[in-house]
């Protein structure tokens, strides 16, 4: 699947292997990846950095959540994770995009450019 252009993704996984191989997926596929561990990070990140989309992982550790992350930061392209159904997360807006765990490579490329478009 060929990429229709490069985005710049602000990702943010507290798992570690799952972040590695999104990571490696994403940039295989041409796009800049900023990987972070969690919604603080991505915070501080945010203060300077800037990204075409939002990647985030619901369920992690500290204070920001990816709920919290996806809410504050719905201004831009926002695409959720989690390994539940997107019916469970009640507080996703419409416009946010959502990819169930475990997704493989073509879940994940079709996701981005749709949330992304
Ligand atoms: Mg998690």
């Amino acid at each position: 699947m060929a990429i229709e252009r490069p985005l710049v993704v602000l990702l943010v996984e507290d798992d570690d292997a799952i972040r590695e191989i999104t990571s490696m997926i994403l940039e295989g596929a041409g796009h800049e990846v900023h990987a972070v561990p969690n919604g603080d990070a991505a915070e501080k990140w945010l203060e300077t950095g800037k990204a075409d989309v939002l990647f985030t992982d619901v369920r992690m550790p500290g204070r920001v959540t990816g709920e919290v992350l996806a809410q504050r930061h719905a201004d831009m392209p926002v695409l959720v994770t989690s390994g539940e159904a997107r019916e469970q997360h009640g507080w996703l807006k419409e416009g946010m995009g959502y990819l169930p765990k475990p997704y493989d490579r073509r879940a994940l490329l079709a996701a981005l450019e749709q949330v992304a478009a």
